[in-house]
């Protein structure tokens, strides 16, 4: 074999700014609003919950944002992340697309998070939050969440959903490995928590409830502040490290991208590697597809109603303009954890609105059998939230086997799956589910 299939930046070759697509969109990306005089929230809103630093940067329209130093240094962890063309994957389906994945697994929590973790804990240190509260669904935000306030010395707080804090207890036990505070939600840490239980107290959580839940420790305790893993403007912007590493490695492979897929829960690894890309393809340069892929249980993007929404059960955050499959929803509780809310980043609505990108939904089986393929032939186990990409890059390789045609796949691998291995198990023993209501998260 003569391929080379690794495409590896060197240290110095790390991006040194984020990209701010809210500065290129062809129409302005509707404001949130507060959610009780219905005005455009403004930055004494936010105060409340979140440090002044990161909500100028939410709200920033510069188009490339310097990354600090200091976040730079703990970037280098493990960044560059490598690209791979995964030839044995494209020999299994004998297709003659290249098929490319930018991994971002190798990160200290196993995914893609850190990349907006460890600045949003640096930007709080800097403006003297003590605390970091937040939610977390199978665990990957909290536990990246644990390692950055743990590195930038903050305390963490974590309400975890229920479901995932008894069935996933490996990404618990990470958390409180690195120092963190780790609490069921419903919890009867919170008067929302306590209320939730009083009305059913078998509730399985979601992570609507858990927001309310870190909201309202945030809002009682001073010194604390809130974190949020996904969906928010600044957190799509930490992702773009990734869009911007790829195409750099794009260039070394000398390809150019046909389509290019992310998974798409909250749309933050996927905002990651699209941003970047539909920067040039606003600017009229390229002409690539982008497609975001979600689950078929949870089908904000492909099934949702565009319109102003609250971003959890409580109504207490800002209304945001979003596809939504309403505040209330309860997810059913699918092994894809990561990818179980009701709504979608606003920027990548606001995509999806504009026709930059396409959106599938994908059945959970369809999902395990992508990605125990992949881990067959490439030798790695992806997490369930990306073998959805996975999933929509097989199904294209297919289509290109079939009309014989050569196209260039291009997805971000967003997690390894070495703590998502008793959702495996479930497949793998055939006692999963089809489509929409999977064992346990
Ligand atoms: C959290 C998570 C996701 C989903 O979140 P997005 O904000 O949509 O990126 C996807 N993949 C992995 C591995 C995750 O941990």
């Amino acid at each position: 074999m003569s391929h080379p299939i690794q495409f590896l930046l060197r240290a110095k070759e790390m991006p040194t700014h984020w990209y701010n697509l809210l500065a290129d969109f062809p129409e302005p990306l509707p404001p949130p609003l507060h959610p009780g005089t219905k005005q455009p929230a403004t930055l004494d809103d936010m105060k409340a919950i979140f440090p002044e630093n990161l909500i100028a940067q939410e709200m920033s329209a510069e188009r490339m944002i310097e990354i600090p130093q200091e976040v730079r240094d703990v970037y280098a962890l493990y960044r560059p992340t490598p690209l791979l063309r995964a030839v044995r994957l494209e020999k299994a389906l004998k297709t003659p697309a290249h098929i490319y994945y930018k991994y971002e697994g190798v990160s200290p929590a196993g995914s893609h998070k850190p990349n907006t973790a460890i600045p949003q804990a640096y930007y709080n240190k800097l403006a003297g939050t003590k605390r970091l509260a937040t939610e977390t669904g199978a665990g990957q935000w909290g536990s990246s969440l644990a390692m950055a306030c743990q590195v930038f010395g903050l305390e963490c707080t974590v309400y975890m959903v229920k479901v995932s804090f008894h069935q996933k207890p490996y990404r618990k036990l990470l958390m409180q490995t690195y120092g963190a505070k780790v609490y069921a939600s419903p919890s009867r840490h919170t008067a929302f928590g306590r209320k939730m239980l009083a009305e059913s107290p078998d509730s399985p959580g979601s992570l609507g409830a858990a927001i309310s839940e870190a909201i309202e420790d945030t809002i009682k305790n001073h010194d604390t502040k809130y974190a949020l893993g996904s969906v928010l403007n600044h957190v799509c912007l930490h992702q773009t490290v990734i869009g911007e590493e790829t195409m750099k490695q794009m260039e070394l492979a000398g390809e150019e991208p046909d389509i290019i897929y992310g998974c798409a829960g909250g749309g933050s690894n996927f905002a990651g590697i699209a941003f970047p890309f539909l920067r040039e393809k606003i600017q009229g340069k390229k002409k690539f597809r982008v497609v975001a892929v979600e689950p078929a249980s949870c089908p904000s993007l492909t099934q949702g109603e565009l319109r102003y929404d609250f971003g959890d059960m409580a109504e207490t955050t800002p209304l945001m303009m979003m596809y939504t499959l309403g505040h209330k929803f309860m997810p059913p509780s699918i092994h894809a954890g990561g990818l179980r809310y009701h709504g979608m980043a606003p920027m990548v609505s606001h995509c999806k609105k504009l026709g930059l990108i396409d959106a599938v939904a994908v059945t959970q089986t369809k999902v395990f059998e992508a990605g125990v393929l992949f881990a067959r032939s490439e030798g790695l186990v992806p997490a369930p939230e990306s073998s959805h990409a996975i999933a929509a890059v097989v199904d294209e390789a297919i289509k290109c086997r079939e009309e014989g045609k050569k196209r260039v796949l291009v997805f971000n691998l967003s997690g390894n799956g070495l703590l998502d291995l008793a959702a495996y198990d479930t497949y793998l023993s055939g006692e999963m589910q089809h489509p929409t209501s999977g064992g346990g998260a």
